[in-house]
């Protein structure tokens, strides 16, 4: 233990201030791998709001930088260490408490997505917000980035389930904004404000979620493309008319990774794949199944395959999910998450293709498309510097063509310390100066998460 810590432990239980390098290592990046990533001071695990208020009020006296983390998974850098900060680590923060009457969890903020999602089903319910990494993502840090996935494209994305929170400001005091009532308009919204504010504005140590009744039974219907153009135009023959379930794109990098890791027998020569599910009951259901098939053919789907089995619907499914994954295994990502309003989505997909082509450098498309939400993954060897710098180049490019769209930098995965550079040319200096002002307002030493948006 530092002398420099040791009053932070005395007044933490034995062992909760961690300052082995060895440890410390382990949280130094998230999933972003940002080279510039630093060492933290110190790594804490508190399990209640009790100690993190304590490791909070040390830092505001002491002038030490914080960084949350959740589970580490963050896609644009939120959650990567800088130099001489102390590390609040959630994960050990596990407590849910389902209630059926109000149809609402109490969570804490280090339970994986995945675990509140058992937890509800448990109970007759569900927790419809669903990232690609559920089984690998806190929901603390789901809240924290406002995150979206697969079956939002219907269901809405993470604040639409922010009933509530507990968040420890900067000063270390709590505050619970909202509640389980379902409907309340008293005072200004500051559940909305916590919510997607990357670990910027305060702690969030306890969140209330709102639960729906079970999902029905889905039908799943997936369309093989020659084209990304054509699949894209797909997308807005089906969203034009109705809201699937869910409405996923994979180009062809993303088929063939996923097939070299999956084998689970992808066509390797399809251009693009489509996986769309509708949950409507009975006819209605039958109708929408019909409508994304017609949309799929009339758009040039050479192969158009449709299953009520829900392992069968599954396996496409968790082959979309597998994607970043398998991408990652031909190289370094650079990973982008721009989105357009849905008419622009053709455009935005063409417009990376001639990025790539222009640069030279591999970029595989996947999307969460029925929300216009892409992920277009830049490959590159950072040994070799020339195609890193091509690469980077690259990335701005994509985020300007977003941004000449209508669009914006990131859908879900936040701004973080990836993608702030462009944040301007988005929301503008007036907006980028009220941002300023909320920030200096709530954290006026600039302790929490710096380097994080702004
Ligand atoms: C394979 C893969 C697939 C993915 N798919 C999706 C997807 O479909 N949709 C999607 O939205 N994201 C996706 N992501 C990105 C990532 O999983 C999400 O951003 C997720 O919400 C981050 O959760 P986390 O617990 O890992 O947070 P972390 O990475 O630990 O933190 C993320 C941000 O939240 C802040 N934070 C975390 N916890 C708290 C807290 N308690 N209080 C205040 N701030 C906090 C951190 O400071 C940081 O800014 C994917 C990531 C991977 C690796």
């Amino acid at each position: 233990m530092s002398a420099e810590t040791s009053s932070l432990a005395a007044a933490l239980p034995d062992g909760m201030v961690i300052t082995d390098p060895d440890i410390l290592a382990g949280y130094r990046q998230d999933r972003a791998f940002d080279p510039a990533a630093g060492t933290p001071l110190a790594l804490i695990r508190p399990t209640s709001t009790d100690q993190v208020q304590t490791t909070v009020r040390w830092c505001a006296e002491n002038r030490i930088p914080i960084i949350t983390r959740g589970a580490g998974t963050s896609l644009s850098g939120g959650s990567t260490a800088v130099d001489g900060a102390v590390m609040i680590s959630t994960e050990k923060m596990r407590e849910i408490a389902v209630d059926p009457a109000t149809r609402s969890a109490v969570v804490q903020p280090g339970l994986f997505n995945s675990e509140v999602k058992a937890a509800a089903a448990a109970e007759g319910l569900w927790y419809p917000p669903d990232p690609s990494s559920f089984e690998i993502c806190s929901i603390g840090g789901n809240v924290a980035t406002n995150a979206g996935g697969l079956c939002c494209v219907k269901y809405g994305v993470t604040t639409d389930y922010v009933l509530g929170l507990q968040v420890v400001l900067a000063d270390g005091r709590a505050v619970r904004v909202g509640g389980k009532q379902l409907k309340d308009s008293a005072g200004l919204p500051l559940t909305k404000l916590f919510v997607g504010s990357e670990g910027l504005l305060g702690i969030i140590t306890e969140v209330t979620l709102r639960l729906l009744p079970p999902q029905g039974p889905a039908s799943t219907v997936v369309g093989v493309f020659d084209s990304v153009h054509d699949a894209s135009r797909a997308v807005l023959a089906v969203t034009g008319e109705i809201r699937p379930a869910m409405l996923e794109f994979m180009d062809s990098v993303a088929i063939n990774a996923v097939e070299d890791m999956l084998r689970m027998g992808l066509d390797r020569d399809a251009g693009a794949l489509l996986v769309a599910q509708s949950d409507a009951p009975g006819a209605a259901g039958a109708q929408e199944v019909e409508l994304i098939r017609n949309a799929f053919e009339s758009n040039g789907a050479g192969e158009v395959f449709t299953t009520d089995d829900p392992a069968e619907g599954e396996a496409f499914t968790a082959a979309r999910r597998a994607a970043i994954p398998a991408v990652e295994k031909l190289g370094s990502l650079l990973l982008e998450d721009v989105g357009v309003p849905l008419p622009s989505l053709p455009d935005l997909i063409d417009g990376v293709a001639k990025i790539a082509a222009d640069n030279q450098v591999m970029i595989s498309v996947i999307a969460h498309a029925g929300d216009g939400n892409t992920h277009p993954l830049i490959v590159f060897d950072p040994a070799d510097t020339a195609e890193a710098d091509r690469a980077q180049t690259a990335f701005g490019q994509i985020m300007d063509l977003a941004i000449e769209l209508g669009g914006t930098i990131t859908g879900e995965h936040g701004v973080g310390r990836l993608k702030k550079g462009w944040l301007p040319d988005q929301v503008g200096p007036d907006v980028m100066e009220l941002t300023a002002l909320i920030k200096n307002a709530l954290d006026p030493d600039g302790l929490l998460n710096p380097g994080v948006i702004l």
